[in-house]
């Protein structure tokens, strides 16, 4: 019996968007198996990419995406989180990214921050 698809949560600051978007090619057939939230922009630049991918794109992360994934976390309907955040650059709301971190840490859910994390989580499943 195939497993039950999760909720996963995919978020990439601007630097780290490409990244997140080539991690989603690449891992396109485990993807498509599981029902996936996207922040706005993040959402829009993967559909791009595959636009045959179920995905619920909420709000830009700024806007307040960051904490809808959050809600989701708080709720217990995220099972795993992909968060590919730019270490060098200051982001202008990063009291939610700190928000939507604190909340996957406290959810106790498989949560990569790069790549190399997301492809392990993967290679998990
Ligand atoms: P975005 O949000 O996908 O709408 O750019 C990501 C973020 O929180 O920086």
């Amino acid at each position: 019996m195939p497993a039950a698809p999760l909720a996963i949560g995919l978020v990439a600051h601007d630097d780290k968007k490409a990244a997140l978007v080539e991690w989603a090619v690449a891992h396109q057939a485990f993807l498509g198996r599981h029902r996936l939230y996207a922040t706005g922009t993040t959402g829009g630049r993967i559909l791009e990419a595959l636009p045959d991918l179920a995905l619920t794109r909420l709000k830009s992360g700024p806007l307040g995406g960051d904490q809808q994934l959050g809600a989701l976390l708080a709720e217990g309907l995220l099972d795993m989180l992909v968060f590919f955040v730019d270490p060098l650059s200051p982001q202008p709301h990063d009291v939610d990214v700190k928000a939507l971190i604190r909340m996957a840490t406290l959810a106790d859910i498989p949560f990569a921050c790069n790549v190399a994390t997301a492809d392990l989580i993967v290679a998990g499943r």
